[in-house]
């Protein structure tokens, strides 16, 4: 957009929906979408675009933390369309000029956000790992750089809006809130489109086997050794109630399926804890696990990189713990549920 820079206010944050519901990746940046805008002074907007933009959205988005939600409801929204969204959201950019735009880098958003940057004539950071306010209402985008071998800030001084993709699993939905918020239904005009959707598939399976929604995580690497051994991962998942994962040369090696990889080109996870078992640290895996709570690592090198990351770890052959870690959890079920037939 050429306005000025000092026209251009509040931070917009993009909700794709399907089949109804909000996406994910979408709600979560809520958090930095506040964190912006608590430091600019400015508004958390929310861009509904859909064939029905319902009550329950619009009160969803408020508990989230929007001040406003721009709904753009009609026929030609019922599903994803490049040109369709571009446009309607181009025309609302136009007319609002926000300060930032965050959209989840789904599919979807990953299609959309290229074009509507190109469109505004604005930049564009694409697959951010963090988002962080700067001097002079000029935000800060972290992403990975270079094949992911370091972590770039982009920034975009000029022009406006300023704009970010984000991946699900980076940031954590803030706690929802009931609040009130301000509605604005807007109607724009619909073009002729270049191309018709003649119909789409429904992919079967969640792509990472539930990897982002899982508390506990157990990941294996390369230092597992093989795939015999790897098949520990999966024990102590399954004893923790939690999930199995890895880092990437598992899944090259076929130990284990490419969905359950974590990091940069891989899920994003967000668990309360995630044990990594011969996972060296390399930041292209830490990227995926910087919102887990709690990280333990286990390795027999002890100056390898995830230790740094880590906040407890065990220097030692994974091999031989896992085993030992298995027969101490086992002996303590046994024990408690023992407890619970005396008391009984
Ligand atoms: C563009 C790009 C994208 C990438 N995306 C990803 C990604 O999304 N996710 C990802 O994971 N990687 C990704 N990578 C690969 C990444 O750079 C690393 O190569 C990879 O994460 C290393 O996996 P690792 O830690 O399992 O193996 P290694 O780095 O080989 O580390 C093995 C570790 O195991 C330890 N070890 C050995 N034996 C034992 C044992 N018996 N017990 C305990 N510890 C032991 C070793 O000390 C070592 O620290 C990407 C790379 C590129 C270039």
């Amino acid at each position: 957009m050429t306005k000025e820079r000092s026209q251009c206010k509040d931070i917009w944050v993009y909700l794709e929906q399907e089949h109804g519901q909000l996406e994910k990746a979408g709600l979560e940046l809520f958090t930095p979408a506040r964190a912006l805008a608590d430091a600019y002074h400015e508004d958390v907007v929310a861009i509904l675009i859909g064939g029905q933009i319902t009550s329950a959205m619009i009160a969803h988005a408020a508990s989230l933390g929007a001040d406003t939600v721009i709904a753009v409801a009609g026929s030609g929204y019922g599903e994803y369309h490049t040109e369709a969204f571009a446009d309607a959201f181009c025309i609302l950019a136009e007319k609002y000029r926000p300060n930032s735009i965050l959209i989840g880098a789904s599919d979807n958003g990953r299609d959309l956000a290229p074009r509507i940057a190109a469109r505004l004539k604005t930049g564009l950071t694409a697959d951010c790992i963090d988002i962080r306010p700067g001097d002079e209402k000029v935000t800060r985008f972290i992403c990975p750089a270079f094949g992911g071998n370091l972590l770039a800030t982009i920034i975009c001084p000029q022009r406006r809006p300023q704009m970010a993709t984000v991946r699900a699993g980076v940031f954590r939905q803030p706690e929802e809130n009931k609040r009130e918020c301000t509605v604005i239904r807007e109607t724009v005009p619909q073009k002729p489109l270049r191309t018709v959707l003649a119909g789409s598939v429904r992919k079967e399976q969640d792509g990472n086997c539930g990897l982002e929604k899982a508390k506990i995580i157990v990941a294996g690497g390369r230092g597992m050794g093989g795939a015999k051994n790897f098949e520990l991962i999966r024990e102590l998942a399954g004893e923790l109630g939690g999930a199995a994962a890895s880092s990437r040369p598992p899944a090259d090696l076929g130990w284990i399926s490419h969905e359950h990889m974590v990091g940069q080109t891989g899920a994003s996870i967000m668990a309360d804890l995630y044990i990594a078992c011969g996972i060296s640290g390399a930041i292209q895996h830490m990227t995926g696990v910087s919102s887990a709570k709690t990280v333990i690592a286990i390795n027999t090198d002890p100056d390898a990189p995830i230790f740094k990351a880590a906040d407890f770890g065990i220097v030692g052959d994974a091999v031989e713990i896992i085993p030992a870690l298995l027969k101490e959890l086992r002996k303590r079920k046994t024990n408690e549920s023992e407890k619970g037939e005396f008391l009984k």
